[in-house]
């Protein structure tokens, strides 16, 4: 059932799960089944040949997965959508898929440190062309897009100190060179920030944060414009990084309460960043929802709420913070994020370890940086938290 009509938090629970409904199950099983199996021969080739629905082997399609895909495909607003074992192979599958020798890719400096592994080590070896641009100097990426791009890949807010690009402005320029746009949502989710709906072509999550939401489920999702989504499928049916019925159980689980755990973080992590830009011993506060944030006034025509992940450094650096960081009692200090626990952790650490303190400073990320991924607890108990821990500097 198409439920494009209802919310965001109605989608969450109620898509996909008329699709496989067992004798009125009220959840989709865990169909662990690898192969599907037919008496009629003639059904079986039509649906081995795609001419009718239907599963043939879980490499390619399963139930269970399918209620996932078709989550996230309605919550996104996408024709058709297609899931991963991780998100780094829902990345890596959809830059394969279009990044072929001779091809030219526009992205920012601040992705994923493993994307950025991706457009660094990788597909230059494969004769592509990347070119990297200062994540806010959007003049430079029309210009760079302008000489010539058939992949924008974008990410926004990024990782970890949450700088924030136009989609529009960017997908306006992309269209005028042909170029495919395609948008990590994983920081923002569907709840705050739908690319597509702000004209991007592709977009992708890794499940594994905000979508399953409790650190237990690994996956990845991609959804947006059905004939490119199709040829993204087909690359991973045979690549093989498909996801399984187990996980994608968990993530759809997770999902129901995207809604309600987005809001409550969204207001936590302003809480929590106003907090710290008051606090003496706080150098830096890095939250798209603060007004002295760089990227607040695009943030806030494109993002329904600021999200649940914040950065600060503080007074000392690095020394400092390996004080602080064990004194916080309701962390995880973790190289995670987007679980219903909060989890701390030194983009020097966790997400940006591979770098230089050199090139993390032309990133402007601080050595003394600490990300903090807010979670569902009572608020006044996690402001208390890092009060105590601050004090003890
Ligand atoms: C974690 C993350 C990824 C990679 O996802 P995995 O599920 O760990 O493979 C990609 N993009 C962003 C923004 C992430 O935070």
């Amino acid at each position: 059932m198409d439920f494009s009509s209802y919310k965001k938090g109605t989608k969450a629970i109620w898509a996909g799960e008329d699709l496989f409904s067992v004798n009125g199950s009220a959840t989709t099983p865990v169909v662990g089944s690898v192969a599907f199996s037919y008496n009629d021969l003639d059904k079986w080739y039509d649906v081995a040949t795609g001419n009718t629905e239907g599963f043939i082997y879980s490499r390619n399609t399963n139930p269970t997965v399918s209620v996932l895909e078709e989550k996230i495909r309605q919550l996104e607003s996408g024709e058709a959508a297609t899931a991963f074992a991780t998100g780094m192979a829902a990345i890596s599958n959809t830059l394969f898929t279009f990044l072929t020798p001779g091809k030219r890719v526009v992205s920012l400096k601040d992705t994923y440190g493993g994307t950025s592994k991706i457009f660094l080590d990788f597909l230059p070896e494969y004769n592509v062309d990347v070119k990297l641009c200062d994540t806010t100097d959007h003049e430079q990426i029309e210009a760079e897009i302008a000489k010539g791009c058939d992949l924008l890949y974008l990410e926004t807010p990024t990782n970890p100190t949450l700088k924030i690009v136009d989609i529009r402005r960017l997908v306006e320029a992309a269209k005028k060179s042909g170029a495919i746009v395609v948008v990590d949502n994983t920081f923002a989710t569907p709840i705050n920030q739908n690319p597509l709906v702000l004209g991007a072509d592709l977009v992708l999550h890794s499940a594994t944060k905000f979508l399953c939401g409790h650190s237990d489920a690994m996956g990845g999702v991609l959804t947006g414009k059905k004939e490119l989504v199709q040829k993204v499928f087909q690359f991973r049916e045979i690549n093989g990084a498909s996801l399984q019925a187990d996980p994608a159980y968990m993530i759809a689980r997770g999902m129901k309460t995207l809604e309600l755990r987005i809001e409550r973080q969204n207001a936590s992590a302003l809480t929590i960043a106003r907090y710290l830009k008051a606090h003496p011993k706080v150098t830096d506060v890095f939250y798209p929802g603060l007004e002295t944030h760089p990227g607040h006034e695009i943030a806030k025509t494109q993002m329904k709420g600021f999200g649940g992940i914040l950065s600060f450094s503080v007074d000392g650096g690095y020394d400092n913070v390996k004080k602080v960081l064990p004194q916080l009692k309701l962390v995880h200090l973790a190289a995670s994020l987007g679980s219903v626990s909060t989890l701390a952790g030194p983009p020097r650490t966790t997400s940006h370890v591979e770098l230089t303190q050199e090139q993390r400073k032309l990133l402007g990320i601080p050595e003394g940086l600490i990300r903090y991924s807010v979670g569902i607890e009572n608020v006044d108990d996690l402001l208390g938290d890092l009060e105590q821990a601050l004090g003890k500097m």
